[in-house]
């Protein structure tokens, strides 16, 4: 069954979050500005920036010039590890450059010194409570490092955002996330991929699809949240034209298969 763009989705503490969305790593000037509003343009609700990308100002202007409306709109940054000890005035500088209220999702962009580190995570709790992250994640965590910040503070980060493609990635991950409520978004799909592999290739062609839309395509099928980025329009149209075709089991487990 085709899953329908509007609804492609999945829960999240807190609410629910577009399975595509847009990536805006090394995105700045006009490329980031244009290429949110391209994004936004072509059907994206959801878009990925952090403090560290320093395009805040770029992403949130494109939001507001796009009429779509801010509240249509799933924003995601991400607070350095360096922030140490000022997380919340990172939060407040990071709404500021967006101009707006809320994020939709803030994460700790990297173990800080690479601990779990509670304290940081008490802080991104603190700004979840007071609404100006409706929801709070991590990003580069092992399951270990999850489970201490469970542990020392009674919640679960709502998301893990992990380097995730075809070929990085593993059997056991999706599990140990699901199992602790915690949302799989993987980041670096295509960069980290062969796309002239030639099983991507055959499937691609069965398809009349490209190998990077057949990558993105088993992402959402598995319900992994995914958020590629491109410089170039025909490409943003590309990577969100994934809703006109279905992946069968045979060729999903193929894909599985390019895992190194
Ligand atoms: P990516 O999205 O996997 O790949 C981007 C590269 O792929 C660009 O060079 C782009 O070139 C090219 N590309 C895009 N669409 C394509 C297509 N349809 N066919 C062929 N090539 C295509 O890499 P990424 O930017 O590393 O990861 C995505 C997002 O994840 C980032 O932008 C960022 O938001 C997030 N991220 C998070 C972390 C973290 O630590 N949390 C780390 C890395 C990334 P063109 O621009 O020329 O199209």
């Amino acid at each position: 069954m085709t899953i329908p763009a509007a609804s492609s989705t999945t829960a999240l503490s807190g609410g629910r979050i577009p399975l595509i969305g847009f990536g805006t790593w090394q995105l700045q000037g006009d490329a980031a500005y244009r290429g949110v509003r391209d994004a936004l343009d072509v059907g994206y609700r959801h878009i990925d920036t952090a403090t560290a990308y320093s395009n805040e100002k770029l992403v949130g202007d494109a939001i507001l010039d796009s009429q779509v409306g801010r509240e249509n709109v799933f924003v995601t940054t991400k607070c350095p590890p360096d922030h140490v000890g000022r997380e919340l005035a990172t939060l407040q500088a990071s709404l500021a450059a967006l101009n707006t209220d809320f994020v939709d999702l803030w994460l700790v962009h990297w173990p800080p010194n690479g601990e779990a580190s509670p304290e940081t995570w008490r802080q991104f709790i603190a700004a979840r409570d007071s609404g100006k992250a409706k929801a709070i994640g991590v990003s580069n965590y092992s399951i270990g490092q999850l489970d201490e910040l469970t542990d020392a503070t009674g919640e679960t980060p709502a998301v893990n955002q992990i380097p995730w493609s075809p070929f990085k990635h593993d059997s056991h991950t999706p599990g140990a996330l699901r199992e602790r409520g915690v949302v799989l978004e993987g980041y670096s799909p295509l960069k980290r991929s062969d796309l002239g592999d030639p099983i991507l290739v055959e499937i691609a062609s069965a398809h009349g699809k490209s190998p990077a839309q057949i990558i993105l395509r088993w992402h959402i099928e598995r319900g992994f949240v995914v958020i590629p980025r491109s410089a170039r329009r025909e490409r943003i149209e590309e990577n969100f034209d994934l809703y006109d075709f279905t992946l069968s089991s045979n060729e999903l487990q193929q894909i599985e298969s390019l895992a190194l």
